[in-house]
């Protein structure tokens, strides 16, 4: 599912060490790390105060959660560049919370309605903001607390709030390519500009504007693009941008993303240290 569409399902995510298990989640509200590309990040081991997060070294470990020792306090959500980052709570009686990121426009608040939204980026429900916080200390992240119907924890990932007359307020744009919005405040336009924007390849800094422009001049694939804007060629290899990218080839070509062909990689597939290149002689300093 991962590999072909770009999302995990649920089967996926109990594979991964973020996960803290059916036991832990039906004790008590717990963080739920759906990383899992071996990609060199740890800011959520440095989040949490209780040390319930692990990456250790490599950095390029996928990122293990302590069950026992998390509290659901919701302090490394902000913090994770990928939006990957949930605190889950299930052991409430007559509805789940979902702790989740979000970074589009209009910010939701506190009381309003939202459509929450699967890891698809489905309509499944309709659910209630109870807290959304945002600000420097989240790193322009706004970390929204949500009440989503029962046994729908574990699947809402997003939310699209609705507007006072029970209309979505939804452009869209958070879905249109996937990319992150780079700086978001509450008086900041929710315009095409905002989007065409924000970094498709964090690594190279490259915008959606600047993939949108390869696009329409010509280069309709994924390396097509890396030559001519070089997003996918940075530290993460295309880890982090490759499905943003690929999205909005498809979007600009109006095609299905699972027809859109994947980058080419070459080895080494994923970043190693110095000392697993060089040769013998060389690692014994001769
Ligand atoms: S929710 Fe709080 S305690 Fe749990 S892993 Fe995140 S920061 Fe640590
Ligand atoms: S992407 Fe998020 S969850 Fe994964 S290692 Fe980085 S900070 Fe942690």
């Amino acid at each position: 599912m991962f590999e072909r569409d770009g999302f995990m399902d649920l089967r996926e995510i109990e594979q991964l060490p973020g996960f803290p298990g059916w036991q832990a989640l039906s004790r008590k509200a717990c963080a739920v790390l759906e990383c899992p590309e071996e990609i060199p990040c740890n800011p959520c081991e440095a989040a949490c105060p209780r040390g319930a997060i692990h990456v250790g070294r490599p950095i390029t470990n996928l990122p293990r959660i302590d069950a026992a020792s998390c509290t659901g306090c919701g302090s490394c959500i902000a913090r994770c560049p990928g939006l990957a980052v949930f605190v889950v709570d299930l052991t409430l009686t007559d509805h789940d919370r979902v702790i989740l990121p979000y970074e589009a426009l209009p910010l939701p608040r506190a009381g309003d309605a939202a459509e929450c939204l699967n890891r698809a980026g489905e309509v499944m429900a309709r659910g209630r903001i109870v807290h959304a916080v945002s600000g420097e200390a989240c790193d322009c992240t706004t970390v929204v607390t949500v009440e989503v119907p029962k046994g729908l924890g574990m699947e809402v990932r997003g939310i699209c709030p609705v507007a006072d007359k029970g209309k979505s307020v939804c452009t869209g744009a958070c879905r249109d390519g996937g990319a992150k919005s780079p700086s978001l405040s509450q008086d900041a336009p929710a315009s095409r500009e905002d989007f065409g924007q924000a970094l498709a390849c964090r690594c190279e800094e490259v915008s959606v504007q600047e993939v949108i422009d390869a696009i329409r001049e010509g280069a309709t694939t994924p390396d097509a693009v890396k030559r001519r804007t070089r997003a996918g060629m940075g530290l993460c290899q295309g880890r982090n941008c490759g499905r943003t990218v690929a999205r909005l080839i498809a979007r600009e070509m109006g095609r299905p993303v699972s027809l859109v062909p994947p980058a080419s990689k070459r080895p080494p597939v994923r970043p190693i240290g110095l000392g697993a290149v060089l040769l013998d002689g060389e690692s014994n300093g001769k």
